[in-house]
């Protein structure tokens, strides 16, 4: 299991990234994260933030979560 919190801020094209809490060096500062929770896999993560927040996209970081990043 990781932690996982996304950016309050949503980026450039308007999505909002999730990282893994203790394993990125391109975190947000600590005001802007959200937690979002404990997760086995970002692809849960992303699915539980996009159940949570149907009005917004997101995507997960591509440091920390290459494995799901889209963009
Ligand atoms: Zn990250």
């Amino acid at each position: 299991m990781a932690r996982y919190i996304v950016n309050k801020n949503p980026d450039d094209n308007g999505t909002y990234v999730i990282h893994k809490k203790h394993e990125c060096n391109h975190l947000p500062s600590p005001e802007n994260q959200i937690k979002l929770g404990d997760y086995s896999s970002p692809a849960n993560a992303l699915f539980d933030a996009r159940r949570t927040y149907d009005d917004k996209v997101f995507d997960s970081c591509k440091y920390c979560c290459p494995e799901c990043h889209t963009e």
